[in-house]
């Protein structure tokens, strides 16, 4: 995890870019930049902040589990990481958490 406040910025000038143009899910994003859970959801919220203030919005498609179907309700308001199983099969397939930018 870069320390230094120009490549925080970088991370999250990135962030913005992607998510104007598509939809990726939390270790799609996680990968391409290289950063640990707690990092990139940080990264995320502060994003959610700077896309509100421009009157847009952070749209976030909650995890599902690809064994039973769970949509973890209410999850993505705590956590915007995978979860790692799910509370009602035990199952451990389970699709992250995916993030798009929109208009509000
Ligand atoms: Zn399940």
């Amino acid at each position: 995890m870069p320390r230094n406040p120009e490549a925080i910025e970088t991370v999250r000038r990135r962030l913005l870019r992607w998510l104007d143009e598509d939809e990726y899910d939390f270790e799609a994003l996680r990968d391409a930049l290289d950063l640990g859970v707690r990092d990139l959801e940080r990264h995320l919220r502060h994003v959610e902040k700077t896309l509100r203030g421009r009157g847009s919005k952070l749209r976030v498609t909650a995890p599902h589990c690809r064994d039973c179907g769970f949509g973890f309700p209410g999850r993505t308001a705590k956590h915007l990481h995978p979860p790692g199983r799910c509370p009602r099969c035990r199952g451990e397939r389970i699709d992250p958490p995916r993030f798009r930018a929109t208009a509000r």
